[in-house]
């Protein structure tokens, strides 16, 4: 196992400004699916940061409850809706998209679980799982016969324990997450303090982020941002370091002027113009 600590220096070498001569049909279309009654917030965060990230349409695709809070929090969206009223029961779309985010706020109904499964055996767009996505494949793991190959799954402690099973020391934690992404030839975002990114043998520990980032939502924005880089064209494993480290940053940078207790998910999607600069 190699271990790679990310900083400033390693961003710079992945990171590719915006060209000037960039339209949004040349930044990359994300689809962000997810979100069920009482939930929409997660879609919200999660297109929001990921269009604040650089790539040039977002489409979130949300069961029908979910339009009118979607088109009027974040106009710039286009939104795509269930024929289902709260929780998602088929996932039906007409469009080309860059790459795809599926799970936040979805919940784990039924029809939910019978949707997920039929959108993984026809979807081959690069992919990020996280939240219900992440505790519905957990439970059925043959399911990652459908899942492409670099896959990022961003799970929190609670979700990869889900996925893992349990474990002994934070090592044991670490060696189980490297050869469960060997095994299913997927990227495993481990989110604590630091945030790890396992790709195979090699584990990427992050510098940014800290206690603010404690709050609900945070992980929302962390898929929305990821996805923006991956639908961008960087390599998934890429694309994973470089959003795990501007997210941590936009806390850095916010919790120096207002602490660590009032800092929200909305802060991180605010402070993403600081951290990129
Ligand atoms: P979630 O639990 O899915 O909302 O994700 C929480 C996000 O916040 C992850 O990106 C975590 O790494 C980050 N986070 C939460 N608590 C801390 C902490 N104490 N230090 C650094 N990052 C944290
Ligand atoms: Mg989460």
């Amino acid at each position: 196992m190699d271990t790679i600590f990310i900083n400033k220096k390693e961003i710079l070498e992945r990171y590719k400004s915006v060209q000037a001569e960039a339209h949004k049909g040349t930044q990359g279309h994300a689809l962000i699916i997810g979100g069920s009654y009482g939930k929409i917030g997660a879609i919200v965060l999660a297109s929001k940061s990921c269009l604040k990230s650089g790539c040039g349409l977002v489409t979130a695709y949300i069961p029908k409850c979910g339009y009118e809070i979607l088109q009027t929090s974040f106009p710039e969206a286009m939104v795509m809706t269930d024929s289902t009223e709260k929780h998602i029961a088929a996932i039906e779309f007409d469009l080309e998209p860059d790459a795809i985010a599926i799970g936040m706020g979805m919940g784990q109904e039924k029809e939910t679980q019978k949707a997920f499964l039929q959108f993984l055996k026809s979807n081959k767009k690069p992919l990020l799982i996280d939240a219900d996505g992440i505790n519905i494949i957990s439970k059925n793991q043959q399911w990652f016969d459908h899942v492409p190959e670099k896959t990022i799954l961003t799970p929190h402690l609670k979700e990869l324990q889900r996925l893992l099973g349990g474990w002994e020391s934070e090592d044991e934690k670490i060696e189980k997450a490297v050869e469960f992404s060997l095994s299913k030839k997927i990227i495993i975002v481990v989110k604590g303090a630091p945030t790890m990114i396992v790709a195979g043998h090699t584990v990427y520990k992050n510098a940014t982020g800290n206690q603010a980032l404690a709050t609900a939502g945070s992980g929302d924005t962390l898929s929305g941002i990821i996805t923006s880089f991956l639908a961008q064209g960087y390599e998934p494993v890429d694309a994973a370091i470089i959003g795990v480290y501007i997210h941590g940053l936009t806390a850095d940078i916010a919790s120096k002027v207002m602490g660590y207790e009032a800092f929200i998910a909305s802060d991180i999607i605010g402070n993403l113009g600081k951290a990129f600069l």
